[in-house]
């Protein structure tokens, strides 16, 4: 079984080198396509009755399949949750995919959308979904244009009843992709994170129950129901089981999406899956989870990377972005980038964000830092902005201060 598993990760990250190395025109699997190869049955087995909803769940739950765009929430226990609440229920997909170094939900979709949207017709037909909103990055033209003509392809010569589907074009700013900011972008109005609770399970888009989740962890929902929740959880390195996309990029010999175990360490991602260090650089320091999961050194190296591996040390893998620096970077410089970037994107709801982003920026651009009053603010940070933006937003302070004292000195 794990040759076999091991065999459709193989075949997997050679499609996606394919992908990415012809990403300027988009290679996909079209609906006719799709459905020749046997796409579609699981979903009009279950509208048919012929397979049971329940088990889809407990399939999920079994191969622990968690939320992929970053808070790792377990997808059978949302389902369960969404499904008890009154109807109508609504879905919200996000494809914001706005954290620096994330490229990975481009890719899938870009190659293989129906496996996709037959993850988005399980769930809605599990869940009891009356409508289900695409929330798709902007910057995204060429799979915009591709996915809507696959969905009114879909809707045309449909396989089972379904629900209504609406794309929706992001609305180009990095909190659009917190997922309450998305419902307020969705409905209209200013992307803007909501307080909680009340939970977007209870009271979501339009105040209605609501399903979020990312796009790649509908994508996988076909394969784990139909190979068996085995086939995905027998993945997995170091006691972590699964199979993570990461999206490499950096000072490596050949960066992409690298579909891998969950919990193999940086180095091995390094040395398996990217052909090693660019020529002339050696690893000094990684970002594990794109601009809000921090900067580890490279003596840090053997880490599992997984969700509730990083805590630890300050950091987390997110949507599991790993950028790549070497002797040639300096993690300070990366670490005022992102806060810049952090300034630039917050919403300016709550002052220790707005403030405080702004504030630590000018603070970093120092020689010396001031470390006790970026401490500080950092704290403040953490314990009274509403939402993960200004919450992780010191991630990277705080690391470069405990692993990197040296440059700050
Ligand atoms: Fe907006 Fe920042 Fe407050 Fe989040 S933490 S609500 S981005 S101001």
């Amino acid at each position: 079984a794990n040759a076999s598993a091991d065999a459709v990760v193989e075949a997997s990250n050679q499609a996606l080198a394919h992908t990415v190395s012809t990403s300027s025109a988009i290679d996909f699997v079209a609906y006719d396509d799709y459905r020749a190869q046997g796409g579609y049955r699981l979903a009009a087995a279950l509208a048919g009755g012929q397979r049971d909803a329940d088990a889809v769940i407990t399939a999920l739950e079994d191969a622990g399949l968690r939320g992929l765009g970053g808070a790792g929430f377990p997808a059978g226990r949302k389902w369960r949750i969404v499904r008890e609440q009154p109807a109508p229920r609504l879905m919200a997909v996000n494809i914001d995919e706005g954290e620096p170094g994330t490229f990975k939900d481009r890719v899938y979709l870009e190659r293989d959308p129906h496996r996709f949207l037959e993850g988005l017709l399980i769930a809605a037909q599990v869940v009891g979904i009356e409508t289900c909103y695409i929330y798709l990055r902007d910057e995204y033209h060429d799979a915009r244009r591709m996915l809507a003509a696959e969905i009114a392809k879909l809707q045309a010569n449909p396989p089972c009843a379904l629900p209504r589907i609406e794309l929706r074009r992001g609305a180009g700013a990095y909190i659009c992709g917190e997922e309450s900011a998305m419902l307020e972008s969705i409905e209209g109005k200013r992307g803007e994170p909501r307080m909680r609770p009340p939970y977007i399970a209870q009271v979501g888009l339009f105040g209605r129950p609501t399903l979020e989740h990312n796009f790649e962890t509908l994508y996988w929902v076909r394969d784990i129901v139909e190979e068996g929740p085995q086939w995905f959880s027998g993945f997995g390195r170091h006691g972590r089981k699964g199979l993570r996309s990461f999206s490499v990029s950096g000072r490596v010999k050949q960066p992409g999406v690298k579909l891998a175990p969950a919990g193999i360490t940086v180095q091995e991602l390094i040395d398996e899956y990217c052909g090693g260090m660019a020529d002339g650089h050696q690893l000094y320091a990684y970002l594990p989870g794109g601009a809000s999961g921090g900067i580890l050194p490279a003596r840090l190296n053997q880490i599992p990377l997984d969700f509730d591996t990083l805590q630890p040390y300050d950091c987390f893998i997110g949507s599991a972005a790993i950028i790549i620096l070497s002797q040639h970077d300096r993690a300070r410089d990366a670490a005022l980038s992102m806060m810049r970037f952090f300034a630039d994107e917050s919403c300016g709801q709550c002052t220790p964000c707005r403030v405080g982003t702004v504030k630590a920026a000018q603070l970093m651009q120092a020689p010396v830092w001031d470390t006790d009053t970026l401490e500080d603010l950092s704290q403040v940070m953490v314990d009274a902005s509403i939402c993960g933006l200004g919450q992780a937003a010191p991630n990277p302070v705080r690391c470069v201060q405990k692993y990197f004292p040296e440059e700050i000195a």
